[in-house]
């Protein structure tokens, strides 16, 4: 099969499109034609070997896959050759105290579909387990449906279970033209909370707005703390969903209410940041990390997005054989929601 590797960290110039042999399913396992798998951070981190682990090389990345089975396992009972269907990401034992309470994102043998040591949909073939399966919502094209695992689950984790939104929050919404922050600005109206939309453009900001967001600010050209006081009256914001990092971070926790927490799933300006421990205590603040979500969340997204309540952004579509230029194009954060490779 033809498939996008990599036999070695570095730039996007470290990505080959070339021959690949195709994976051979275990009883337990689905083939799944991929027809189109969605890029996301993790792709990038994976290719610079930014992770502190080693992923062994060469490899294929793609966490966000969206295809047709084509062929089953022995034991599988459930899916049948011909469905469309849609990856859900994580992979875990489904045997520990972790995955049997439904917090398989703690489970010591947890990995993502393309993540580390397992091969991901930036091929035309891929396997997963078959409980990692899930139907295509209803008139859902491939490339949305590429376009929201991933992003809509980390999301939905880190505002439904680790912040417990609620109606009365006011949510700051760092990164707002990001896969993940495009889910989030969704997601906080879903549970009808008040959005403050940040991002570094205009354009963004309107698309921002398009999802919902109740207010916008640039921060390329406001002054992003004195808007968001001014926004809250000076109080504060409830909750802030964080993706940004570096020199921001540390000036956010300024700008938390009382009881207000911050919720991170990740660095893409830098992952160092000084904390002023005073602000924490004393405006009773939490600040949590959240990666991935729970599988069982997942079935509650795709039942929203069944509903129409909650919708895949999908920026732009591109070939298999350009995934170098659409990684660069993540890099440059030249996009609002999600870059998708079609095969
Ligand atoms: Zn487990």
């Amino acid at each position: 099969m033809k498939a996008i590797r990599f036999h070695e960290y570095g730039g996007p110039e470290v990505l080959r499109y070339e021959d690949a042999p195709e994976p051979a399913i275990a009883p337990h396992e689905v083939l799944v034609k991929v027809k189109a798998c969605a890029l996301n951070h993790l792709d990038l981190w994976c290719r610079k070997g930014m992770l502190g682990i080693t992923v062994p090389l060469p490899h294929i990345s793609g966490s966000d896959i969206a295809g047709e089975v084509t062929a089953v396992g022995s034991i599988v009972t459930r899916i049948t050759p011909g469905q469309r269907v849609v990856v859900s990401p994580g992979v875990s034992c489904g045997q520990c105290i972790h995955c049997l309470s439904g917090r398989d994102t703690a489970c010591r043998a947890y990995e993502i579909v393309g993540g580390y040591r397992i091969d991901g949909g930036y091929a035309e073939y891929v396997k997963v387990p078959e409980v990692n399966i899930l139907p295509i919502p209803e008139g859902m094209s491939f490339e949305h449906a590429a376009a929201f695992p991933l992003t809509f689950l980390t999301a939905w984790n880190m505002l439904v279970n680790l912040a417990h939104i609620k109606r009365s929050d006011e949510v700051l919404v760092m990164g707002a033209g990001s896969g993940v922050g495009s889910a989030a600005i969704q997601i906080a109206k879903l549970f009808g909370a008040r959005v403050i939309a940040a991002a570094g453009s205009d354009e963004k900001l309107d698309k921002a707005k398009g999802l919902g967001a109740d207010h916008g600010i640039n921060y390329t050209g406001q002054d992003l703390i004195a808007e968001v006081r001014r926004l809250t009256a000076k109080r504060g914001v409830d909750i802030i969903f964080e993706n940004v990092g570096g020199a921001v971070f540390e000036k956010l926790i300024l700008v938390l209410a009382i009881g207000g927490r911050l919720v991170t799933c990740g660095a893409t300006a830098g992952h160092l940041a000084q904390t002023d421990i005073r602000y924490l205590f004393m405006r009773q603040a939490s600040i949590m990390g959240g990666f991935m979500g729970p599988k069982s969340d997942l079935l509650r997204i795709v039942q929203e997005m069944t509903r129409g309540t909650l919708k895949p952004v999908v920026d732009r579509v591109f070939p298999l054989q350009d995934a170098a230029e659409a990684q660069r194009a993540m890099e440059d954060r030249r996009l609002f929601g999600k870059l998708v490779l079609v095969m």
